[in-house]
């Protein structure tokens, strides 16, 4: 299968031949056509499948085929949970569209608005935004959307955790009626379901993957520990692994930052990024730690949100997320675009039941390792449906034989 023969034009063809991409990925073979003839789409597709492109590709030609945009309005909205999902998705438009004639913006929140304001004057083809930034800029009469065509929700999912239904809600109300809708996430809830009724005209559905699954080609176990060994064990395996380079999760800004230090200590390169920091030092961290600068990437689950880094073999969960949807989203920061890779989690017995909703939702039992020196003094127990043994089959019958 080949993107030309997924009816892409040529300018978009020479931007993929430079991107060295051999043939698309299945979410670009399903999507690609159906955003092309204008359909409605709902794709549950993982992070690291290709989903960018899978939505970006098709809209800038439908938009380079289209009207010029007038002053201040927008015609393709789309819309992400995190400032680094919104940049990370302006910078694939700025690649994909660089042959092509649109004018592009992406706006979030964290940062002077005036400066957004000014780039909107002149109107833009294409804007990545942030909910919450999206409506100030509308209360300041700095964007209009009476020329929207499309509206894309990326991580949905992730939007609805966030608390961001009410702002999504608003938003929609203020666009034509008439639009192309496309909607993408990692997960499928029942609240995503009610979304996806109000919002989707009888769309193309897409799942790449089985729904809630963590990425396939990720190696996952699960270190059993006691809480106070946590900080110990997690230096013992940068150093033992001789990992390049590793992304740990904290749940807690005061976690991650606590955890930098101790690595330091160790002399072990790290650097922190959560939602304390500004958007500059989040970028200026994300960009020195792609160029292999620091070792590890301590994060919390919004602050990692959207962050590809290529190749990235490594993720480490020092504790488990509160929301078992986020293991999966972690997980799926490694593993990406077909590599290898590996997911380990810490787990003390105060987690038990965190790890029995990751287990249940992606219908696997994570094998549990103990590493020599940090036996826990209490055993993390499988979850009772583990324990469950299978019932001995009863031996059959003998039959007699009839001759
Ligand atoms: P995404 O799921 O959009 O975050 O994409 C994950 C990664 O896959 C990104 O680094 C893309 O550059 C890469 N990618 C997207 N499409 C292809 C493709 N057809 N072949 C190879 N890599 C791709």
């Amino acid at each position: 299968m080949s993107f030309a023969s997924l009816g892409l034009c040529e300018p978009i063809l020479r931007t993929i031949d430079e991107q060295k991409y051999a043939e698309p990925f299945p979410i670009q073979v399903e999507a690609i056509p159906a955003i092309l003839s204008g359909r409605d789409v709902m794709a549950a597709a993982q992070t690291g499948t290709g989903k960018t492109a899978s939505f970006t590709l098709p809209l800038l030609q439908r938009l380079a085929g289209g009207c010029k945009v007038k002053s201040n309005h927008v015609r393709a909205l789309i819309l992400a949970p995190t400032r680094e999902l919104a940049l990370q998705i302006a910078e694939n438009i700025a690649t994909y569209g660089k042959q092509l004639p649109l004018k592009t913006a992406v706006v979030y929140g964290g940062v002077k608005i005036n400066p957004q304001m000014m780039k909107l004057r002149g109107g833009v083809d294409v804007l990545v935004a942030t909910p919450g930034r999206l409506l100030d800029l509308f209360g300041k009469n700095a964007l209009k959307f009476a020329q929207v065509e499309t509206l894309v929700l990326d991580e949905a999912d992730r939007m609805l955790d966030m608390g961001f239904i009410g702002d999504i809600l608003k938003i929609l109300a203020l666009l034509p009626k008439q639009r192309q809708n496309l909607l993408f996430s990692a997960t499928v809830s029942d609240d995503l379901r009610t979304l996806t009724k109000a919002l989707l005209n009888n769309p193309v559905q897409i799942e790449v993957n089985p729904r809630n699954s963590a990425a396939v080609n990720v190696k996952q176990s699960v270190y059993e520990v006691d809480k106070k060994m946590k900080p110990a064990l997690l230096s013992h395996l940068l150093r033992d692994r001789n990992w390049a380079q590793v992304l740990v999760f904290a749940r807690t800004k005061k976690e991650a930052d606590r955890l930098v230090k101790q690595l330091e200590g160790d002399n072990i390169s790290a650097v922190a990024i959560h939602g304390d920091k500004s958007q500059n030092q989040r970028a200026r961290a994300l960009t020195r730690f792609k160029a292999n600068q620091f070792r590890v990437l301590i994060a919390t689950d919004i602050a990692a949100r959207g962050l590809d880094i290529n190749e990235l073999p490594h993720v480490i969960n020092f504790d488990l997320p509160k929301l078992p949807e986020n293991y999966i989203h972690r997980i799926g920061r490694t593993g990406r675009a077909g590599a290898e890779g590996e997911g380990i989690s810490l787990v003390c017995a105060d987690e038990v039941k965190l790890l029995a909703a990751i287990e249940s939702l992606i219908c696997q039992t994570l094998v549990r390792e103990v590493e020599a020196g940090f036996a826990p003094t209490h055993r993390v127990p499988l979850t009772r449906q583990q324990q469950v043994r299978p019932k001995k089959l009863k031996k059959p019958k003998q039959k007699r034989a009839v001759d």
